[in-house]
């Protein structure tokens, strides 16, 4: 089928629930996709941060095989070596002592916030049902995380959501500390609001919160499901911040694609979930936890990535600062952590975007629209971004803002 015939079939079949790009895409190796009609794409928004390893990563693709080969899925009534050993490897690397698997980043974050919920009321005998979080947060598309999630585009016309939820500014600690009430079950944030913009927390704001939880004696929740698995330059972002949350979620580059996401906590909370009180059929499937496990050894070895994350992020920002110094008047701010890099546009991104999908460059969107999103893989090299760079300076020449 020709491209256009693919995509205007799936106009008609899906609902019309995504504005996608009008590229089919057919194959990827490393960071490069390929469309339909052979065009090359040098993929710079890694499937929203989760191509982590690139696409199809070696070590990766034969875990994979070697899995679906041997089991493809059980459920959860048994126990599976993969589920061990993904667990283990995300205990060890984290402030964790228990997991649990499931699906998405939505999926998780529902479940971190039913199990605040329930260990609040073990705690303290009485309903603490109430979350705080951030505006300009994304923490899903389910009712839980819709709730909390502090942008109101998202919840148009699917009201009512979850009772109890309050919004506060991002960076500022002042404002959780009046928010909380004596019904404060827990706070839920993002280190870097990913989604709502590439906002990175202040050094003293995710320290400060802690700091009012621990008082108050309430969860800190922190969603990791963007920042998580390398993308920062360490394995977890909240690792930058010397603060620990009492919470925390994964998914999207944690199975380089397979779907998973993630539960991680300390043994207190975790009891609070006894048996039956909360499940996934898929979650933890075999397959999932192989592609996890190769993801997290691949990136833990030796520390390298991790590191070459952080150097290479370094190279990116400057150039990307090459590029404000050339435009001041259409690019406003370069912010962002690792190779979680937003760039702060004085005008609506999409022209910019399409300008660079067709000279072959895919990359995303973030916030109100005007913020460009990068979520690269982390094993991208100078000369992709060198690449990147020439095709955004052709792009901003061409746009007129
Ligand atoms: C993408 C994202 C989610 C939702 O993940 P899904 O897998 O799409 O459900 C939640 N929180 C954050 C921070 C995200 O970036």
């Amino acid at each position: 089928m020709e491209d256009r015939e693919i995509i205007n079939l799936s106009e008609k079949l899906f609902i019309p629930t995504y504005s996608r790009y009008p590229i089919v895409l057919r194959k990827g190796r490393g960071v490069r996709v390929w469309d339909v009609n052979g065009k090359e794409y040098l993929d710079f928004l890694g499937g929203i941060a989760v191509n982590v390893l690139g696409h199809c990563p070696r070590k990766v693709v034969i875990a994979i095989q070697k899995q679906v080969q041997r089991l493809i899925h059980v459920s959860n009534l048994y126990y599976t070596e993969p589920q061990l050993n993904l667990a283990k490897i995300l205990i060890k690397n984290s402030f964790a002592d228990r997991v649990f698997f499931c699906n998405s980043g939505t999926e998780a974050n529902e479940g971190a916030l039913k199990l605040a919920r329930i260990y609040m009321k073990s705690k303290y005998g009485k309903e603490r049902y109430e979350f705080i979080s951030t505006y300009n947060s994304f923490h899903g598309r389910t009712f839980g995380s819709l709730s909390v999630t502090g942008q109101e585009k998202y919840h148009h016309g699917f009201e009512p959501l979850l009772d109890g939820v309050r919004f506060v500014p991002f960076n500022d600690a002042d404002a959780i500390a009046k928010a909380i009430t004596d019904k404060t079950c827990a706070v839920i944030l993002e280190p870097i609001q990913a989604e709502g913009g590439v906002n990175v927390a202040d050094k003293n704001y995710l320290r400060k919160v802690r700091e009012i939880c621990d008082k108050e004696g309430i969860l800190l929740i922190f969603d990791e499901v963007q920042t998580g698995i390398g993308r920062t330059g360490k394995l977890f972002a909240y690792e930058h911040f010397g603060v620990e949350p009492d919470i925390m979620t994964l998914a999207k580059g944690l199975g380089s694609g397979i779907p998973i996401g993630a539960i991680l906590t300390k043994d207190e909370i975790a009891n609070a979930f006894g048996p039956k009180t909360h499940a996934s059929t898929f979650g933890g499937n075999p397959v999932a936890c192989a592609s996890a496990v190769a993801t997290l050894e691949t990136i833990l070895e030796d520390g390298y990535l991790l590191d070459y994350c952080q150097r290479i992020s370094k190279y990116f920002m400057k150039k990307l600062n090459s590029i404000k110094e050339r435009y001041p008047e259409k690019i406003k701010e370069i912010r962002g952590m690792g190779l979680l890099i937003g760039v702060e546009l004085s005008f609506d991104a999409t022209e910019i975007v399409k300008g660079c999908i067709e000279r072959g460059l895919l990359i995303g969107t973030a916030g109100d629209g005007t913020v460009l999103r990068f979520t690269p893989p982390l094993i991208i090299e100078k000369e992709d971004i060198d690449e990147a760079i020439s095709i955004l300076d052709e792009v901003f020449k061409e746009a007129n803002a």
